[in-house]
């Protein structure tokens, strides 16, 4: 499967970054973690001094599936607003959910921090502003609701939106609590600072062939290697669906680009990130260089291939959206690219086990908020493969 298509702006903007090498001879290791994306990164740099021996396996280079396409915006509000959350899975599991990924943004800033020389890393509000005046009472329920449980929100009214952000919107719910960062190069950082710790990760190392056995997991590498390990995570983004007996996501296509530099330095207040509440959703923020990155105008099925007209004609559509809120900045498109993006029923990730196959975890961060899912996901794994118990992984069961 091509998880995108075109050149994601930060592949190109910070290229190959840490070369691995391929697996040359058999292994035994106690865990065995395929994919090295963002997921696999975070799981993989939590369980470093853990006294077992991980191994990072991935079937391209490092970092270059989904996690080099995305748009890294770290926000707690998943793709399902919350107020239709606590309907799907229950107010409890619902606010949890969205406080886990609070947390994750923070989680994130914490980890960034950690290195030396520390990683860089904003906080960064965000805005969902009305797309139609019909939309305002939903998003007058939501704000609410949020409030009634202790996130830090504000609503803005027409005025207030025009007054504080320069653009004629509705009304819109400001968050104080968002952030960003490079997802490419902070799943190098963390494989770096993984094998700094005396840990292996191969690129060019795909696993074609998974067996199940009472000591663990038999795994065969696409040149006929065997990797013997006793538990095995799969985080192998959407690929990891292959994995999984049953249907569990919607694959839908998404599309991004980012513009020429462009003069200023804040846009609007505090850059903060910008979406709004119509299906599905434009957004928008400002990346380095002060360029603006849009995303958005999703297809209901994904393609393999997406043909580059496709995205020329979606880079046009992603531009005339912004432009229709943002007619003062003088926006060129400089990078599109197209990704694949999944879409669960309820908007929350699939973390942990199913009883077809034993010894494993899965780390399937999906829709909107991947990277914080992605974070809780490795927090989840980490205690389950050190056989501790996790207060939250029961929210993102498969059989729920
Ligand atoms: C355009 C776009 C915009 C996005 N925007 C956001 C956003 O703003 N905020 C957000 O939080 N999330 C966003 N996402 C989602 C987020 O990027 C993903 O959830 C996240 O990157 C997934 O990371 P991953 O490590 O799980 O998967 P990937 O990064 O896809 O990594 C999986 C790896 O597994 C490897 N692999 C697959 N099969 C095998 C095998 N058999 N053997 C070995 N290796 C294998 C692949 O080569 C790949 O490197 C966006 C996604 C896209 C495409």
């Amino acid at each position: 499967m091509n998880l995108y298509e075109q050149h994601p702006y930060w592949l190109m903007k910070n290229g190959i970054v840490t070369s691995y090498p391929s697996l040359q001879q058999n292994l035994q290791i106690d865990v065995a973690i395929m994919g090295a994306g963002i997921s696999a990164a975070l799981t993989a740099w939590q369980l470093r001094n853990s006294g077992l021996k991980v191994t990072v396996f991935d079937k391209s280079h490092a970092g270059m599936g989904s996690t080099a396409a995305s748009t890294a915006f770290l926000q707690y509000e998943i793709d399902t607003p919350l107020t239709v959350l606590k309907h799907l899975v229950g107010e409890a599991n619902a606010v949890k959910s969205y406080e886990l990924c609070r947390k994750a943004i923070y989680d994130i800033g914490d980890l960034c921090r950690s290195f030396k020389p520390a990683f860089d890393f904003h906080l960064r509000p965000s805005l969902q502003y009305a797309s139609f005046k019909t939309h305002t009472a939903n998003l007058l329920e939501e704000f609410k609701l949020r409030k009634k449980h202790g996130f830090k929100v504000e609503w803005l009214n027409q005025t207030d939106v025009k007054k504080t952000f320069g653009f004629d919107a509705p009304a819109a719910l400001l968050s104080v609590d968002g952030g960003e960062v490079d997802a490419y190069l902070l799943t190098h950082a963390l494989l770096k600072n993984f094998q700094d710790a005396g840990h292996k990760v191969y690129n060019n190392t795909a696993i074609n062939h998974i067996e199940h056995t009472r000591q663990g997991v038999t795994l065969l590498t696409a040149n006929n290697l065997t990797i013997k390990a006793k538990k095995l995570v799969i985080a192998c983004g959407y690929e990891s669906l292959h994995y999984v007996p049953k249907k569990i996501a919607d694959i839908n296509s998404t599309y991004a680009m980012v513009s020429e530099p462009i003069g200023d330095e804040f846009f609007w207040y505090k850059n903060s990130l910008i979406w709004e509440t119509a299906t599905p959703y434009m957004y928008f923020r400002v990346v380095s260089e002060n360029r603006i990155l849009i995303g958005g105008r999703d297809d209901p099925f994904h393609h393999p291939h997406i043909l580059p007209s496709v995205i020329d004609r979606k880079t046009e559509m992603l531009k005339k959206a912004f432009l229709k809120r943002m007619p003062h900045i003088p926006l060129v498109p400089d990078f599109s690219w197209a990704g694949a993006f999944a879409s669960t029923k309820d908007g929350l990730p699939y973390i942990g086990s199913i009883a077809q196959r034993p010894n494993t975890f899965f780390a399937l961060g999906f829709g909107g908020n991947g990277i914080t899912f992605s974070v809780i996901a490795a927090g989840i794994i980490h205690d389950l493969i050190l056989g501790k118990k996790n207060a939250d992984a029961d929210i993102f069961r498969f059989n729920r």
